[in-house]
């Protein structure tokens, strides 16, 4: 029976669920561009996203997803011919590592797997080996969307340190910022990526860039500049325009000006409380539902589980047929598995806007249509998630320190 009418519900790791109050500021007629509140607004903007970022450093919006942030950090930073080290931990350090060969640099990966963390004992092995410093930047994804691993960036810092490298340390926080804890010039982080669309709760179009110090030392011999991602005309003083070279995305300044206001107003870290509390009741209720030959959390070392999005095993289970119920017949949109997983699992995304019915309700429906499937469960997810919730309701709110 077809019981899908009412409020969709989209849990997938990013684009994430967008606040009314986002919706509504986006909701309006087009201002002067040139001079006056929009202008204003847009500097606010400019000045605040490296608060939640935790950095002095410069910010750079770019009309474009993460991956064009990925091209707008590796164009102005990098020579031709520079070598990269790409620490796999999924499938997104990989791309990123994809578009710097594209862009002719030499590319070098060290594979984690798609299970596990990236270890900093290897990287500051392979750095240490690197005597002629001819690694000229590191790459790596804070927490990896298609495994739903979540990488110790403090750590890896120290690895680079105590090799005493002075490569440009690079990360991926698209789908981590504003939902885990994340401080760039403590860990000593040159470039972080983000992107408007997950933990920051507004429509994808707006590629982040964050840059540290050496970062835009590098861009002054950088040697592969292109006119739309040049940092050069973003960061000068004066006309608006340059900022975005050209029109500016009016109405995601809006929706970012909003999003920040909510993100402070809860505080950033009662924000990331919030997502790991979510987070424990989707991987409580996983684990209740794991049965052999049933569901299992991918990430096996508890420490490294994300707090912003799960990537879940389906063993015998047929994932595609389960979210094929979960969406035509319930009105829930899964995240598919990526890259080597396909089939072979889905992701639930637990990023941004979200509270207890959408957690409950995410989990409640994944139940009722494995029940529905005649599949193995253990017992039920959805009591266990409830113990989750019902914990944290009756304590003050702690976030959970990044990985260690
Ligand atoms: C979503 C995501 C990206 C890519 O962002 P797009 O906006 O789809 O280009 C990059 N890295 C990570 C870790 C992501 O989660």
């Amino acid at each position: 029976m077809n019981l899908n009418r009412g409020r969709a519900l989209t849990s997938i790791p990013g684009p994430s669920v967008i606040p009314e109050d986002v919706l509504r500021s986006m909701h309006r007629s087009f201002p002067n561009m040139y001079e006056g509140p929009l202008v204003d607004i847009s500097h606010s903007v400019f000045d605040d996203l490296p608060k939640v970022a935790h950095t002095e450093g410069k910010v750079f919006m770019a009309i474009s997803n993460g991956h064009g942030a990925w091209e707008m950090s590796l164009t102005n930073t990098m020579r031709r011919g520079d070598k990269v080290l790409v620490l796999a931990s999924g499938r997104f350090a990989i791309g990123w590592g994809e578009q710097a060969e594209q862009l002719g640099c030499e590319v070098e990966t060290i594979d984690f797997g798609d299970r596990g963390p990236v270890d900093p004992d290897r990287v500051e092995e392979r750095l240490r080996a690197d005597t002629a410093h001819e690694i000229k930047a590191i790459l790596v994804v804070q927490i990896d969307t298609a495994s739903g691993v979540w990488n110790d960036i403090g750590a890896i810092r120290k690895a680079i340190d105590a090799a005493g490298h002075p490569a440009l340390y690079m990360v991926d926080c698209v789908a981590s910022l504003a939902s885990v804890p994340y401080f760039m010039d403590a860990w000593g982080v040159d470039i972080t990526i983000g992107g408007s669309q997950k933990g920051l709760m507004v429509p994808p179009g707006l590629g982040l860039v964050w840059a540290s110090e050496k970062a835009l030392k590098a861009h002054e011999t950088a040697e592969m500049v292109t006119p739309y991602w040049n940092w050069t005309p973003r960061l000068m003083d004066g006309a608006h325009y340059l900022k975005f070279c050209g029109t500016p995305p009016i109405q995601h300044i809006y929706a970012m000006r909003t999003a920040l206001d909510m993100l402070f107003d809860e505080g950033l870290e009662n924000v990331w409380a919030r997502h790991t509390v979510f987070a424990d009741a989707v991987r409580a209720a996983v684990e209740a539902w794991a049965a052999p030959g049933g569901f299992e959390l991918n990430i096996t070392d508890l420490a490294h589980r994300s707090d912003a999005t799960t990537t879940i095993l389906g063993g015998s289970i047929d994932c595609k047929e389960m979210r094929r119920i979960c969406e035509t017949d319930a009105g829930l949109v899964l995240g598919v598995g990526l890259g080597s997983f396909e089939d072979k699992a889905f992701r639930i995304g637990h990023m941004g806007h979200l509270n207890p019915p959408m957690v409950l309700g995410t989990l409640g429906t994944i139940e009722a249509t494995l029940a529905h499937m005649g599949a193995s469960m253990g017992g039920s997810g959805i009591a266990a998630a409830s113990r989750v919730i019902a914990e944290a309701l009756g304590r003050k709110a702690e976030f959970r320190a990044a990985a260690e």
